[in-house]
């Protein structure tokens, strides 16, 4: 068989998008379009910018900051490796393992070829200088040529140990330049803002300093209605200042108007406090001793969380387990005097601004950082899954990433299951149709049609302008399948008397216009900011 006739034969591929992604059409979009635009509003409102982020960061920021015990870090994030450095890898793999062999003289040449790849690296911008740990080139090459120095001369006694000496402080270079970093497709967003907000020096603006964000995060669970793998959120964060209970209260406050703005159906908010790195351990310990003790009646994972994370039993759905976790000890009766000052005047704070909340004891939030205030808002239509958004306040996180000792609240949103939830209670919106369809026959009329598509577009109309002749009766059926509120008729005889016909599709009524009574007419009949 000919390799044409394989071909043939061949089905071409379906690519499919990949399972936990999903693509978003319109109309849908233009609901996606108006939530986002309702947080910029909102947001703003309440004298907050708008920080853009990197989709991917190094993976250590999210290990350090969520908690490498997390099922987030240890289970479901997506990381890859510096591709561009594949060649500098092998040699330095390489290079390590003619370091174990400690022949010398072998050694060199390999080094050689190391130090020239990461020059050659450096210059293709593959990896940035300065080198990790501020190694430079230069200090590489001098000490390459050292290298070379030695391996010239004739051998003896001293220069052995010299040479074990150089093998160890390559060894030590190898260390250093340890190539391959790892990178990681966001999980979530707080780490990436206390990132930027240390790297530019943001502790010397007012404070405290408010930014939200919104996009796509990344997380490989088990697919299901409202989790996805590529799912997305709109987050603020309020950091630095003072943790005075009302910047608590004042971020619920801005969720509770965002969703109130939208229509939401059925918002619940449900507020905890899970104390402080004083009085949280030592509850953590009395959980943990109780949760012992009735270790055989509960199911696999809560045993597993016994050890790593006590506090997330209370997250338990399972039915079994209820009456257990009901019994155990709760977290306000052991909060530290501050920490319980501090939920009293969170929920004072709520009350003077008239924001609804319920207490809810088991109440933890999965990710490692968050300490005294947290909270959920749950919605309607969702099932199961039917948080939509989570926050909390995280002191400690921007100093555990290198920063100063820095407050720090906030939350997200998961926009795909705030979506999911205005559709469900009808808010979707409906297919939008086009205002105008011009039905234009002949050459003339086309010019016409065009200048006329123009000034309605520029006169803030949605105008569908087909590309080639059309008999009539077949543009006014296409101008009714796309929805269309008129039909522009265009032919020869509109062009020379200039006088366009305009035909309302709802009822079949028409009448002529000149150009600018046209325009005058259509703005009359339709707002054009809807
Ligand atoms: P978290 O960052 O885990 O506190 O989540 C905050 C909010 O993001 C949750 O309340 C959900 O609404 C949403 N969310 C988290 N994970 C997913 C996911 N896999 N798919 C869709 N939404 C999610």
């Amino acid at each position: 068989m000919s390799e044409g006739t394989a071909k043939k034969e061949e089905k071409p591929r379906k690519f499919q998008a990949i399972r936990g992604t999903r693509d978003l059409l319109p109309p849908e979009t233009a609901l996606w379009n108006r939530v986002e635009q309702t947080a910029h509003e909102i947001f703003m409102t309440f004298g907050f910018g708008e920080i853009r982020l990197p989709i991917f960061e190094q993976t250590e920021l999210f290990a350090r900051s969520i908690g490498a015990e997390t099922d987030v870090v240890s289970k479901e994030m997506y990381t890859f490796g510096e591709q561009d450095l594949s060649r500098l890898n092998s040699i330095h793999h390489a290079l390590s393992s003619r370091l174990s062999e400690g022949s010398y003289l072998s050694i060199i040449p390999w080094f050689e070829a190391f130090v020239r790849e990461v020059e050659f690296a450096i210059k293709e911008d593959h990896i940035l200088q300065p080198l990790p740990n501020g190694v430079t080139i230069e200090e590489l090459r001098k000490f390459l040529a050292s290298c070379m120095d030695y391996a010239n001369r004739p051998i003896n006694e001293l220069e052995e140990n010299e040479k074990e000496r150089q093998i160890g402080l390559i060894r030590a270079y190898l260390q250093l330049l340890e190539t391959e970093k790892l990178f990681t497709l966001r999980p979530e967003a707080t780490a990436s803002v206390c990132r930027a907000y240390i790297e530019h020096g943001m502790q010397s603006l007012p404070q405290p300093v408010k930014l939200y964000y919104m996009g796509p995060m990344f997380r490989r669970e088990r697919p299901q209605k409202g989790r996805y793998r590529q799912f997305y959120q709109i987050g603020a964060e309020v950091l630095g200042g003072s943790d005075a209970p009302a910047i608590d209260a004042e971020v619920i406050e801005m969720v509770m108007t965002f969703f109130d703005r939208l229509e939401l159906q059925g918002v619940q908010l449900d507020i905890n406090s899970i104390g402080c790195r004083e009085c949280r351990p030592k509850y953590v310990e009395l959980l943990r001793a109780e949760l012992f003790k009735v270790k055989d009646k509960l199911g696999p994972d809560s045993q597993r969380r016994i050890e790593t994370n006590p506090l997330r039993v209370l997250d338990s759905k399972l039915e079994s387990e209820q009456p257990i976790i009901a019994k155990l000890p709760r977290v306000a009766d052991h909060l530290c005097e501050d920490c319980a000052k501090h939920y009293a005047a969170v929920k004072h704070q709520l009350e003077m601004r008239g924001v609804l909340y319920r207490e809810n004891w088991r109440l933890v939030r999965g990710l490692d950082y968050y300490m005294r205030t947290t909270f959920e808002i749950t919605a309607q239509g969702l099932g199961s899954q039917n948080a939509v958004c989570g926050g909390g306040r995280y002191d400690g996180l921007v100093e555990l990433l290198g920063g100063p000792p820095t407050k720090g609240i906030g939350f997200a949103i998961g926009e795909d299951r705030l979506i999911l939830s205005l559709q469900e209670s009808g808010k979707g919106p409906v297919q939008q149709g086009r205002d105008v369809y011009i039905a234009w026959m002949g050459e003339r009329a086309q010019a016409t049609a065009v200048r006329a598509a123009k000034d309605l577009r520029k006169a803030g109309f949605s105008v569908e302008l087909p590309p080639v002749e059309q008999k009539f009766g077949k543009a006014l059926g296409q101008a009714d399948k796309l929805g269309a509120k008129y039909a522009l008729i265009l032919g020869d005889n509109e062009v020379s008397e200039g006088l366009w016909t305009l035909k309302k599709l709802a009822d079949g009524s028409q009448a002529k216009f000149t150009e600018p009574d046209l325009l005058d007419h259509l703005r009359k009949s339709k707002p054009v900011s809807s």
